[in-house]
Parts: C-alpha cells; sequence; structure tokens
C-alpha cells in the first residue's frame, strides 16, 4: 500500500510507547487481568481477559487521548481541540482535556448513546449533536478545528494515540506472558494497530488477530484488500461502527497483524452474555467483540492461551437488556 508522503505522518514505534508508559503513568490504570472457568469451558481455551471495561471512562480510549494531549504544547492546548465520536473516544479526548485544562468540543452522532452523552458531559467537554453517524459527525468537526484553530483529535490517524494506546499492551505482556494469540476488536484500528506493533517487539511469539462486526467490515476489508476500503457501517456495536479505513493503522496492521475475521452483532451479544454471566463483567458490544471472535472459532483457539481484550464496558440498560433477552 502507498500512501502520498505529504500526508502519511510518521508510524509510531515501540519506543514511542514505552515513551507513552512514563508519560501516564499515574493518570490512567494498571487494569487487571482475570481467568474465568466459564469462559475457558465455553471455548474450549485458557483465555486471559484484560479489563479495560475498568480504564479510566470506562474504556481504553483514555490511555491514547491522554498521551496525546500531555504531549502537545501549551501554545496548542490554549487553542483547545474539537474530536469526533460514537461515544468511548468523545470520553477518552474529554478526559484528557480535563486533566490538562484544555477546552474540549465533540461531535457526536444525533441520537447518542445516553450513557456515553452524560458522561462526556459529566467530565466538562462542549457537545455538538450532528448528523446521522460518525462520518457526518467527521465533516462537522472537522470544519470546526478549520474554523477555530483547535486540534482535531482523530481516534486512528494519530501515532499519539497509538502509542497511548500501545501501554495497554505492554502491560498485558507482562502480566500474562506466554500468550499463543491476542484477539483485538477493531473499529478505526488504534488497538489492534498499537496490539500487534507491541507484540512484534516485545513478545513476537504471539499471534494478533482483529476483529470487526460482518456489519461495519471496512477496516477488515481494507486490510484483506490492501487499500482504503469504504463500507456499509450499521453494527450495534458503537465501537467498532467505522465506515472506512485509515492509512497509519492499516499500514501498522498490515506489517503486524497476523489475520483479520469478522463476527456477526449476535455472536457478539452472545458474548456480552457470557461475559455477564460467566465472568461477573459488564462488556459494551465492541469490548465483547474478541470472545465472540474466540466463541465463533472453537477449532483455532481450543487447547491454545488466548488474550482477549474487554475494551470497554460503557453498555447502555438497553443493550444488556438486548443482550440477556436472546438467551435460549
Ligand atoms: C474504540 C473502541 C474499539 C475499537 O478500537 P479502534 O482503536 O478504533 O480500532 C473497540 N472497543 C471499544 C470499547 C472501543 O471504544
Amino acid at each position: 500500500m502507498t500512501y502520498p508522503a505529504t500526508i502519511a505522518p510518521a508510524l509510531p514505534t515501540i519506543a514511542d510507547v514505552l515513551a507513552a508508559q512514563a508519560r501516564l503513568d499515574g493518570t490512567v490504570v494498571r487494569t487487571p487481568v482475570g481467568e474465568y472457568p466459564e469462559l475457558d469451558r465455553a471455548t474450549g481455551a485458557t483465555l486471559v481477559v484484560k479489563h479495560e471495561n475498568q480504564q479510566r471512562t470506562g474504556a481504553f480510549k483514555a490511555r491514547g487521548a491522554s498521551n496525546l494531549l500531555l504531549g502537545m504544547s501549551d501554545a496548542e492546548r490554549a487553542r483547545g481541540v474539537v474530536a469526533y465520536s460514537t461515544g468511548n473516544h468523545a470520553q477518552g479526548v474529554a478526559y484528557a482535556a480535563r486533566l490538562t485544562g484544555t477546552s474540549c468540543t465533540i461531535v457526536m452522532p444525533d441520537d447518542p448513546n445516553p450513557l456515553k452523552l452524560r458522561a462526556v458531559l459529566d467530565l466538562g467537554a462542549d457537545v455538538l449533536l450532528h448528523g446521522a453517524t460518525f462520518d457526518d459527525a467527521r465533516a462537522q468537526a472537522t470544519a470546526l478545528a478549520r474554523d477555530s484553530g483547535a486540534r482535531l483529535v482523530g481516534a486512528a490517524n494519530e501515532p499519539d494515540i497509538i502509542a497511548g494506546v500501545g501501554t495497554l499492551y505492554l502491560e498485558l505482556f507482562q502480566q500474562a506472558p506466554g500468550l499463543d494469540v491476542l484477539v483485538v476488536p477493531v473499529g478505526g484500528g488504534s488497538g489492534a494497530a498499537a496490539a500487534s506493533l507491541v507484540a512484534a517487539a516485545v513478545a513476537p511469539g504471539t499471534e494478533v488477530i482483529g476483529v470487526q462486526s460482518a456489519a461495519s467490515p471496512a477496516a477488515h476489508d481494507s486490510w484483506h484488500t490492501g487499500t482504503l476500503a469504504e463500507r456499509a457501517n450499521t453494527t450495534r456495536a458503537e465501537g467498532l461502527a467505522v465506515g472506512c479505513g485509515f492509512e497509519v493503522t492499516q499500514a501498522i496492521m498490515r506489517e503486524h497483524l497476523a489475520d483479520f475475521v469478522l463476527v456477526t452483532d449476535d455472536q457478539i451479544a452472545a458474548a456480552q452474555r457470557l461475559y455477564l454471566t460467566g465472568a461477573r463483567t459488564v462488556a459494551e458490544g465492541a469490548g465483547a467483540a474478541a470472545l465472540a471472535a474466540v466463541l465463533a472459532a472453537p477449532g483455532r483457539f481450543a487447547g491454545r492461551r488466548v488474550g482477549v481484550v474487554c475494551t470497554g464496558g460503557n453498555a447502555s440498560a438497553d443493550e444488556l437488556r438486548r443482550a440477556l433477552g436472546e438467551e435460549r
């Protein structure tokens, strides 16, 4: 894959992830890992769950956003930040803005998850509701940043975000050495890019696999075709609801990711249910996608030591009711 040199930012390295770990010390949680007999029984694998649902803001996004904002100069921060998001990136940026005293505007699609909207407002950010999808919100945020001089903080094409997210995986490989495989849910790709980058440096024996919803397969299709694909974007799992591939995360994933699979939204709901009943863990849809991928391919994972990242826990009551209601 080739990109115009003028617009491709430098790719982050393991040195950037180590620098992020030092910078983030004390501002984000070193989240625990858990092992659960019920999950092992259901999958036939030996699972290690990394609990980013217990991260500040309830999702891993706080890591990347905090690293980016802490790395900005005072002059840059004085102009403020703008972000667009269906929820967790918004909370991550709002959290980092409060941490650094930076003014922050978040553009969300109309009809956001009410839990995530309230959380962003509670963090002190200004919120603008605009458009039906993530992609509409992106266009509005881009225009706002251009007109105001604020820094537009994307969720994917941002080396400092990817480096910050990489700290999750440095922790995981220390907490759970000897993983045969690690499964990471993908929306824009910062998580899987970071995971595969860190694995290549510190756990080269661990295979990293990305998973996205079949109802929003843009990153998956971009990776498999080697182009930046645009695709339908209808998944219920907000964290995975992205309609196009991004150059920086795709470039890293093309270099380091072992495979990229799809699961259905119903398989994701079944994994949310298993997290609730088998691990007393609240996972939002995106947070359960890695477990869904393991449940969907027992032949591939059985007998192996498998890391799954529970990337977030910000599920609405409706979402949890639906997951439990699909029990049969
Ligand atoms: C953002 C998000 C994802 C996807 O991460 P990307 O870095 O965008 O690929 C997965 N799970 C949750 C809970 C998220 O918030």
